[in-house]
C-alpha cells in the first residue's frame, strides 16, 4: 500500500488528525519519499542528519495511508493547491507520476511537485499526469555557497533545469533561503535572474533544525523584510536589480519613487508568503510567538506598523 506523509496542518484539514491551527493552510502539502539521498545541510531530511526525520523545517509530516487521503482530497475546504515535496529517493520519478496521476482523477486542483533535477524526459511525463508547476530548492545565490550548502549536487545541473521546466510547464518556482551564508546583492541578483528565466521566487528563512549539520542563526527580522520587499518589487516588475544599493554586499537603498514602496507598505503583500498560486505554508520557517517571516495570511495594521519598524531597524543599522 502506498504512503504518503502531509504536513500536520494538511493532515488536520483532511480530518486525518485534530490539532489546534493559528492558520490553516490554504495548499496541501505532501511528501513522497522514506529518506533522502541529498545531504544539504540545513535539513532535517538529510542522509547525514542527526535530526528527527519526522521534521521538514519546522513541520511534523505524519504517514498516511495515499488512499485515506485520495478519499478526502475532494472535500477539503478552502484549498486551492496541492504540492508534493520530494526526498531524493530511488524509484521517485515512477512513484511521482503514479501518486500525481491518482491526485488528478479525484480532484481538479492545481498540483506543484518541488523536486531536485532529474534524468530528461520526465518533466513532459509529470505534466501529462497533471502536474501545474515545479518548484526547484536552488536554496543559495551563488555557486560558492550551493556548492558548500548542497554537497554533491550540480549548480549549472540545476540551472539547466529550471530551464527545462520552463520549456515544458512556461514557468516555474525556485526556492531560495535566506540566511545560509549568501549577501543581500547575491540573493537579489539570483532573484532577478529568476524572474528573468520566467520563474517566480519562494523566499525561506533559514530555520536551525536540532540535528541537521548546518547550525546557524536565523535571519534577522529586518534583513528578511528588506529582502522581501525587494523580491516583491521585482516580481510585480516595479524594480530591477539595478535599481537597488548596496554597500558590501548589504542591501542599503531601493531606487523607486517613494510611492510605490509606500504603497507596498501600506498593503503588506512583499511579507505574505510568496511561493506558487495559493501557498501560504503556515509556521513552516516561524515559531509560534517569534519571528512571522512569512505571513501566512493578509497583515493586520499592527503586523503592518511591525514590519515597517523591523525594515526601518535594517535599513538604519
Ligand atoms: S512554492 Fe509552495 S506550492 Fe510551490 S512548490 Fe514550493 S512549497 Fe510547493
Amino acid at each position: 500500500m502506498t504512503k504518503i506523509r502531509l504536513s500536520l496542518g494538511s493532515a488536520v484539514v483532511l480530518g486525518l488528525r485534530k490539532a489546534r491551527m493559528d492558520a490553516r493552510p490554504t495548499t496541501l502539502y505532501a511528501m513522497l519519499g522514506e529518506t533522502c539521498m541529498g545531504a544539504c545541510r540545513f535539513c532535517a531530511q538529510a542522509r547525514d542528519s542527526e535530526a528527527d526525520h519526522k521534521f521538514l523545517s519546522r513541520i511534523a509530516w505524519p504517514e498516511f495511508d495515499l488512499d485515506s487521503v485520495l478519499a478526502r482530497i475532494p472535500e477539503a475546504e478552502g484549498i486551492g493547491r496541492f504540492c508534493l515535496q520530494t526526498l531524493l529517493s530511488p524509484g521517485l520519478p515512477q512513484m511521482l507520476v503514479d501518486v500525481v496521476q491518482r491526485v488528478h482523477a479525484v480532484s481538479d486542483l492545481p498540483i506543484s511537485v518541488c523536486m531536485n533535477p532529474t534524468v530528461p524526459g520526465w518533466l513532459p511525463k509529470l505534466k501529462a499526469a497533471g502536474v501545474n508547476r515545479v518548484g526547484v530548492g536552488l536554496d543559495c545565490a551563488t555557486e560558492e555557497t550551493f556548492s558548500k550548502i548542497k554537497p554533491g549536487f550540480s549548480w549549472d545541473r540545476y540551472h539547466a533545469f529550471l530551464d527545462e521546466i520552463v520549456d515544458v510547464f512556461g514557468t516555474g518556482s525556485v526556492h531560495l533561503i535566506v540566511g545560509v551564508g549568501d549577501t543581500d546583492e547575491d540573493l537579489i541578483h539570483q532573484i532577478q535572474e529568476a524572474y528573468d528565466r520566467g520563474c517566480t521566487v519562494a523566499l525561506f528563512a533559514f530555520t536551525p533544525v536540532r540535528g541537521a549539520k548546518l547550525q546557524l542563526p536565523a535571519p534577522n527580522a529586518g534583513r528578511y523584510r528588506a529582502l522581501q520587499l525587494a523580491r516583491y518589487l521585482i516580481s510585480s516588475s516595479r524594480a530591477r536589480d539595478e535599481d537597488m544599493a548596496f554597500a558590501e554586499g548589504r542591501l542599503t537603498g531601493i531606487n523607486v519613487a517613494t510611492d510605490v514602496i509606500e504603497r507596498a507598505l501600506d498593503i503588506g503583500t512583499p511579507f505574505r508568503t510568496s511561493g506558487c498560486p495559493d501557498c501560504n505554508r503556515p509556521l513552516y520557517n516561524e515559531r509560534p510567538g517569534g519571528t512571522m517571516y512569512n505571513y501566512a495570511v493578509p497583515l493586520g495594521e499592527n503586523e503592518k506598523a511591525l514590519a515597517r519598524e523591523e525594515l526601518a531597524s535594517y535599513w538604519e543599522e
